[in-house]
Parts: C-alpha cells; structure tokens; sequence
C-alpha cells in the first residue's frame, strides 16, 4: 500500500491517500503525522482494508463445507469456490478470498 501526504492543489489544506484513496485531511503537520502513523501500522491497516472488502472462505477439511468470514456455510460439489468461478461471496457482496484449510 503506498501511503502519502501532500498538499492538497488548490487549498492551503494537506491531504493523506491510502493508495489514491483520501483518508485524511488537515494541516501538514497532522497529515504528516497521520501518514507516519499509518505507516507504522501498515500490518493492522491491512487487516482492517481486508476486512472491509474481503469474506474469508474457510473449508472445514472434515466436512468439505465452507464457512465464510459472514457466517455462512456453503457446500460445493467439486473444486474450491475460485475453481468454479465464484469471484464474490454470495452473501455479504465482498470479494471471496479462500483461506487457508483449517486442519
Ligand atoms: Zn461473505
């Protein structure tokens, strides 16, 4: 993730992007502070990005069922839900991640 602070055109303003993406407005001082702080945490913003726009897929190796991130269960017949083309969870509309088999 590219984290920046920097003025922001037109205003006396700075502004702090996640990947293009503005989280933050203010003076340079905090902008600059924020960024360093993001930074310094990249692990947790990550986590949290990824919980916001991903549902973990998780299959129980026992059953063959998969449990999603939103509490569901859902069964396939064959392969894994990406092999048959699932690119978004059926039930929240976040992008299906497959997690890694609980053993
Ligand atoms: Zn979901």
């Amino acid at each position: 993730m590219k984290i920046t602070a920097q003025k922001k055109e037109g205003t006396g303003l700075y502004t702090v992007t996640v990947d293009g993406v503005e989280v933050g407005l203010g003076d340079e001082k905090e902008c600059t502070a924020l960024a360093e702080e993001l930074r310094e945490n990249l692990d947790k913003v990550n986590l949290i990005y990824d919980s916001f726009v991903l549902c973990d897929w998780t299959e129980d190796v026992d059953s063959g069922a998969w449990e999603t991130a939103c509490g569901n269960i859902f069964e396939l017949t064959e392969g894994t839900p990406l092999e048959n083309g699932m690119e978004y969870c059926a039930y929240c509309g976040k992008k299906l991640r497959e997690a890694k088999r609980r053993v």
